[in-house]
């Protein structure tokens, strides 16, 4: 197997020279040819079943499958080290599979740690898709686990304090019940949790493997078996990624590596230039010995990434003082972004587990990190 750089810019581009091409083709269709009614019944059967086309079959409907976003597919397999990957039509979208396919097995109890991203914890709180949740901490996972329980849902990084939580530790916990990480934070580049043993990793595609802030998508990876479950779950409901963004974000992780290690660096900078000023109450960046008491970057994560978080009294006005950062949610594109996680992306968030009015998050992008630290200098004050 090749390094990560290398499959990062091949990955999911074997059939090209076959092709006579250079970059994937895109294909638009939404519905393809049939031999006869016999042949293409037998294509809908497989592939409504979550198996890929044989060579020469239909492929009978986008729905059913589409070779642009095959391409993502693989690629991301590839980087996550998994057997398969699922694309969607948003990060949602994508839990959103992984949930309908637990409730679907019969076993729809879900354990949790939070925190997670608030749209994550609004999903399993409302128990909208027929999921019911135990929220825990990652030391009494095992006990919160019961005979209805079909998943065990973690993220780390974790949205907005990026807490880190010790996977292979959660996935002794968890025995024979599947665990799903949300590697969104991380990116393969920095984590790969097959190889802790988790069974599948979830990305809002949207953040850093499209990385420009113009496509929205979510990508599941994991098992062969987890992978024909979510294809079927995804033919069924259709929530697809579009071709187009398929491509974009195909694009996007031949330069994950490199712009993930670039605004680590960054971050790393501006982390340390805030614990400094004398109005940042406390940064939260796993970077900081402080944050990662169980000392996971160098054995679970390959670096502390790229999202930092920071307490400062006069939060809201900081906001509105920032000329270059750009105050939106959202995060791992390459311009800076600063949002305040209580009033926006987690005030779905059940308050006795919202995080602090005075807590900002920040992910950074490309910058020169000189250029942020005057920014955040002038409008802290
Ligand atoms: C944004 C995000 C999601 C949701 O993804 P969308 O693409 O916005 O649907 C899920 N998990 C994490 C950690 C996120 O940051």
């Amino acid at each position: 197997m090749t390094q990560l750089d290398t499959r990062a810019v091949h990955a999911g581009r074997d059939d090209l020279a076959g092709l006579g091409v250079h970059v994937p083709p895109i294909d638009l269709s939404t519905t393809y040819p049939l031999a006869d009614v016999a042949s293409g019944g037998a294509a809908y059967d497989r592939l409504a079943q979550g198996n890929a086309p044989e060579q020469a079959e239909s492929r009978v409907y986008q729905r059913l499958w589409n070779p642009t976003v095959a391409r993502l597919e693989t690629a991301l397999a590839a980087l996550e080290a998994s057997e398969g990957a699922v694309a969607f039509s948003t990060g949602m979208a994508a839990l959103s599979a992984c949930l309908l396919a637990t409730v679907a097995a019969g076993r729809p109890h879900v354990v949790a740690v939070r925190p997670l991203y608030g749209g994550s914890d609004h999903l399993l709180s409302t128990g909208i898709l027929g999921t019911t949740s135990t929220f825990t901490e990652l030391s009494t996972i095992g006990e919160s686990i019961c005979a209805e329980t079909g998943l065990v849902l973690v993220e780390t990084p974790a949205n907005p304090t990026v807490d880190l939580v010790d996977i292979a530790a959660v996935v002794r916990q968890a025995g024979d019940v599947p665990v799903l990480v949300d590697n969104t934070f991380a990116t393969p580049v920095l984590q790969q949790p097959r190889l802790q043993g988790a069974t599948m990793m979830l990305h809002s595609a949207t953040k850093y493997l499209g990385g420009h802030g113009d496509v929205m998508g979510g990508l599941v990876a994991g098992t062969t078996e987890w992978v024909a479950r979510l294809r079927q779950v995804r033919a069924i409901t259709g929530a697809l990624l579009h071709p187009l963004a398929a491509y974009e974000l195909h694009r996007g992780l031949q330069t994950l590596p490199t712009r993930v290690r670039a605004q680590q660096a960054g971050a790393a900078k501006v982390a340390e230039w805030l614990c400094s000023h004398p109005a940042v109450d406390k940064v939260h960046y796993p970077g900081l010995p402080e944050c990662d008491p169980l000392g996971l970057v160098g054995r679970q994560q390959r670096g502390p990434g790229a999202v930092l978080a920071f307490t400062t009294p006069d939060a809201e006005r900081v906001l509105t003082r920032l000329k270059l950062i750009t105050h939106a949610v959202s995060l791992g594109g390459v311009d800076t972004l600063i949002q305040h996680p209580a009033g926006l992306t987690h005030r779905l968030v059940a308050d006795e587990v919202k995080p602090s009015r005075d807590l900002l998050r920040l992910s950074i992008g490309l910058e020169d990190p000189d250029d942020l630290v005057r920014d955040l200098a002038q409008a802290l004050g």
